[in-house]
């Protein structure tokens, strides 16, 4: 190790996420790299005491859609019908450019200490120019193919968006069959085969809202209707009969899968993904399940299963920003009996698994990418220093991305 390039960070805590916090703790970074996390500085080099502050692992958020980043506010009001949502996304999506609120949505996240994402890209996106100045993100480009004639085209974008991804260090590729009322079989089940073969990720909606459970079951409903509207509705997209249990039996041949919201899923298919936790996760995104006012979400059930569960903003027309902390906060708050080094957990390295990164991110370990979250702790005593981090609204004051200290913000979470 050379001492010149060491640089020490010391903190009133550290949470290094994979072990317990540690008290007057220090990170020391050897350029782009963690070198050793512990009570002392690995070394020589620089050093620095950063105070009343908590390091943690670069945040990760697992589901989210940049495209949205300019909205100062959801879309449509607070309990509606998520059919409803979907009717002013279409309008939003027809008037509104998707380049120009993804590099805000990049910036955003980088300002909250987020320096992992997984984002939901629509095709024709120009992947490279925004993605490349970090964050660390897994670009899932969005397939929708109500009708089989549709499916070669479809596939033919999937194919090139995987290539494109091969020129590239800063992003990895992933694939988002978009859910089950957008998506032919055919093209589900081709988008398997291709994330098996190329070893990219699938992240697909599931489960999402009692409308979409009375469509898979019946092929009526409210959902029937809006699809109707749109014009999108075709019979052979729903088989007769069908629950989420089918899709997952498809899914779990993927290379792996984020099943994002999952909101309904019943007993046997949280059963099913426990089964396959080495390679399907569930996406929870909490403050946008509060939005639609579902039924409670069946957290405490899948965790205690071993379901892989971790957390998503989901975009800014469901969510007022792209805070992963408040995230963790929100879920620290709701589910008191949840551990709350497993909350922590949700928003880093289980997230980190849940997208393929956790090789390299997600916690404070040697070897690591040097990505950080710096997070400004209240001036009080406590015994608990999950308290401290969670029964606060102080902000992250600065982000590290792979050994650079990026910004400094000091935005505001509630
Ligand atoms: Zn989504």
């Amino acid at each position: 190790m050379k001492t010149s390039n060491l640089h020490t960070l010391k903190a009133r805590y550290v949470f290094p996420v994979t072990t317990r916090p540690i008290a007057d703790g220090m990170v020391t970074i050897d350029g782009w790299r963690i070198a050793a996390v512990g009570k002392g500085p690995a070394g020589g080099g620089q050093f620095e005491d950063l105070g009343n502050v908590a390091i943690l692992p670069g945040l990760v958020n697992a589901h989210t859609h940049l495209e949205f980043s300019n909205l100062s506010e959801p879309l449509g009001e607070p309990g509606m019908r998520f059919i409803d949502w979907i009717r002013r996304v279409i309008e939003f999506r027809l008037e509104a450019p998707t380049r120009g609120p993804v590099a805000a949505g990049l910036r955003e996240s980088l300002q909250l200490g987020i320096t992992t994402l997984g984002d939901i890209a629509q095709p024709g996106r120009p992947v490279k120019q925004t993605e490349d100045a970090g964050p660390d993100t897994t670009v899932f480009l969005e397939l929708i193919a109500p009708t089989a004639e549709r499916v070669a085209a479809t596939v033919e974008l999937a194919r090139q968006h995987v290539a494109a991804a091969r020129s590239s260090a800063s992003w990895h590729p992933g694939l988002s069959p978009h859910a089950p009322y957008s998506v032919h079989p055919e093209l589900l089940g081709r988008a398997v085969s291709l994330s098996a073969a190329e070893h990219v990720p699938i992240a697909f909606h599931l489960a999402e809202s009692p409308d979409e459970l009375e469509l898979l079951r019946s092929g009526s409903g409210p959902f029937r209707d809006l699809l109707e509207q749109l014009e999108t509705w075709n019979a052979g997209t729903i088989l007769p009969n069908t629950r989420p249990l089918d899709y997952l039996r498809t899914l779990v041949n993927a290379h792996r899968t984020l099943i994002v919201h999952g909101n309904y899923l019943d007993d046997e298919e949280i059963a099913f993904l426990a089964d396959h936790a080495d390679r399907m996760s569930v996406i929870y995104c909490p403050r946008t399940h509060a939005y639609f006012a579902h039924e409670a979400y069946p957290l405490q059930k899948m965790l205690s299963v071993g379901v892989a569960v971790a957390l998503g903003t989901d975009s800014r027309a469901s969510s007022p920003d792209l805070s992963i902390l408040a995230e963790t906060r929100f879920v620290a708050n709701k589910y008191p009996t949840v551990g709350r080094d497993v909350v922590l957990q949700l928003g880093t390295i289980r997230a980190a698994t849940a997208l393929g990164r956790d090789h390299q991110l997600g916690s404070l370990e040697p070897g690591k990418f040097a990505n950080l979250a710096i997070v400004a702790l209240p001036n009080r005593n406590a015994a608990d220093p999950y308290e401290l981090l969670f029964n606060s609204n102080e902000p992250v004051v600065a982000t590290w991305y792979r050994g650079v200290k990026l910004a400094t913000s000091r935005v505001a979470y509630q």
